[in-house]
């Protein structure tokens, strides 16, 4: 028990009256009803009334004139109950209220931007996070992040990870993101990148015979912020030696099982569903299904091949999607736009307006065709027709868009599932250079070591975690001989003096006695910020970035002085006031 407070205030019942009592906390609010002064006292586990009287506490009353909201006060008095008709049955401590003998400012607060519990504009809130933080929603969420930590934690430990603290400035890890770097004051002229993920050096335990490594590791990554995204954010980072694949998958959904279960919410049954990519990406158009509701991809290539519609019978892959509505002209034109934000260049679709089918392209559908395409009634068939990886990126966009637009994911279901067998490599968009899919350790699935041959056919052993069509995390089963790690690196075009330079320490290692391994990251923001039922991670990060990059809490970040700069080696080449 301190000085200041006998216990949170939240915690009194009617069992406490008659107690006298020692308490402190903000004033949430403070009514004067001419003579008698209430005070709501906060604090983060409730609220407390305390009533002052002038006739009982004249000096208490006389001070109450100068308490505004947000103040500090400590308070002495005795719990009483409250009048019958007085009674809060909202609150614990609704029941009574704290007769004060005694007050005290124990701080004093300005007027403030904003009434805690406000809902007022992000960047206000986090430019006064202090405040913000007082109030129900980052107190609620703030303890889930730490309810979830904690229960991840105390699986992983029941699993025997060791929690291994590795560098934050690192050499740079590919994991397909810009770098943070950092300039080297005792080497001017050179950098370090801020780890984009600890994965380099986890592999490095493995080979370091700890044999299961964890890490609620700090990542950061140089990309445009977004709803999902920060500067720097969480991963729980795990590793493991002589295992599988499931082995692998077991451990995470045992960690997911454990977050659930100490938040006090239902598990997600294990295990979890597995899909492979190639399936996924057929089926719904996309490598994080969200597989709350139906409207599967169906194939009409074969039935279609012959099709008196020429942009059907012309195009490698036509397949389509059927939703549960017979859409009007209007809302088809903004479908359409959807379809062309995703890359189509036109939506050719059936209505089934009550047995009538209403569509340009009926007439140029053979019989055959269109028993096999035209809807049911009140449904529209909505097709794509392009290569093949387009068709799945338009259907694929238009399905979770209708899903969305007509209520069809069941809300409350927790679904998640596993994505595995992914390609190995894929080209890059702007190069056409063959590029990792994970990231250049990830190693072949088996019978695929000879993916050099052909390496757009080998299938890697990555695997995505999928949560209600947001993708949690990725991991796979590495690689641990040096031959092949080289030959990854050959298939993305680095020749042997490169490879040197840049992984040759990795290469040295996997050279003495690498144990096979394998593991897996999660994003904890991520996972926090869908458990909270949060839109985005500034709502369960404490002091997140905003999208420009800044921080409008500290003000961050700043122009540093030329002679700064100078000890670090570096110039500025752009005026930030002028960028
Ligand atoms: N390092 C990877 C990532 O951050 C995860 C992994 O492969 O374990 O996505």
């Amino acid at each position: 028990m301190s000085s200041w407070r006998d216990q949170p205030v939240g915690g009194y019942t009617a069992a406490d009256a008659g107690k006298r009592v020692t308490l402190a906390g903000w004033v949430d609010t403070r009514r004067d009803h001419g003579g008698l002064v209430f005070i709501d006292l906060r604090d983060f586990s409730g609220k407390i009334q305390l009533v002052v009287n002038p006739e009982h506490a004249a000096e208490a009353a006389e001070l109450t004139k100068e308490i505004r909201n947000e103040f500090v006060l400590q308070a002495e008095g005795e719990i009483v109950r409250r009048a019958a008709e007085a009674v809060n049955p909202n609150i614990p401590t609704g029941e009574i209220e704290v007769q004060v003998d005694t007050l005290s400012i124990v701080s004093r607060s300005t007027p403030l931007p904003f009434q805690v519990g406000d809902d007022v504009d992000d960047v206000l809130r986090l430019r006064y996070r202090w405040l913000d933080m007082r109030g129900d929603r980052m107190q609620r969420n703030l303890r889930l992040n730490h309810t979830i930590i904690a229960g991840i934690r105390r699986a992983m430990d029941d699993m025997h990870f060791v929690d291994v603290w590795t560098p934050s400035m690192t050499k740079g890890t590919p994991e397909g993101a810009r770098d943070f770097l950092v300039p080297v004051r005792l080497q001017p002229g050179t950098f370090y990148a801020l780890a984009q993920s600890p994965q380099l050096f986890k592999q490095l335990c493995m080979v370091g015979g700890l044999d299961r490594y964890y890490q609620i590791a700090t990542c950061w990554r140089d990309e445009d912020l977004r709803a999902d995204r920060q500067f720097e954010f969480r991963q729980l980072d795990l590793e493991m030696s002589f295992v599988d694949r499931d082995d692998v998958l077991d451990v995470m959904e045992t960690a997911v099982v454990a977050a659930f279960e100490a938040c006090g919410r239902e598990a997600p049954p294990r295990p979890f569903p597995r899909l492979g990519y190639a399936e996924a990406m057929a089926r719904y158009g996309t490598d994080k299904p969200d597989f709350r509701f139906g409207m599967e991809i169906e194939d009409a290539t074969e039935l279609t091949r012959n099709s008196e519609f020429g942009v059907f019978k012309n195009a490698p892959t036509v397949r389509y999607i059927v939703a549960p509505q017979a859409f009007s002209r209007a809302e088809l034109g903004r479908l359409e736009e959807v379809a062309k934000e995703w890359g189509a260049k036109g939506l050719a679709y059936l209505v089934n307006d009550g047995g009538e089918i209403r569509s340009p392209i009926a007439k140029f559908l053979s019989e055959h065709e269109l028993g096999q395409l035209q809807p049911e009634p009140g449904h529209t068939t909505l097709f794509a027709a392009d290569e093949e990886a387009m068709v799945s990126r338009v259907l694929g966009g238009l399905r979770l868009h209708l899903g969305r637009e007509l209520g069809l994911m069941e809300t409350g279901a927790e679904l998640f599932h596993w994505i595995v067998d992914f390609p190995l490599f894929e080209r890059d968009e702007d190069t056409g250079q063959w590029t990792f899919l994970h990231h250049p350790f990830t190693a072949p699935a088996p019978g695929h070591e000879g993916f050099e041959a052909d390496p757009g056919a080998a299938l890697g052993q990555h695997y995505d975690l999928i949560w209600n069509g947001w993708e949690l995390g990725s991991g796979s089963i590495r690689v641990h001989d040096a031959e092949l790690q080289t030959a990854v690196f050959r298939v993305m075009g680095l020749d042997e003096a490169e490879q040197e330079a840049k992984f040759g320490f990795l290469l040295d290692a996997l050279k003495m006695g690498a144990p096979p391994h394998g593991g897996f990251a999660m994003g904890i923001d991520r996972f926090v910020a869908r458990m909270a039922g949060e839109p985005d991670l500034r709502q369960v990060v404490a002091f997140p970035k905003i999208a420009s990059g800044g921080d409008p809490l500290t003000g961050g970040p700043t122009p540093m002085p030329d002679s700064v700069l100078k000890d670090l080696g570096i110039r500025s080449i752009v005026d930030p006031d002028q960028a």
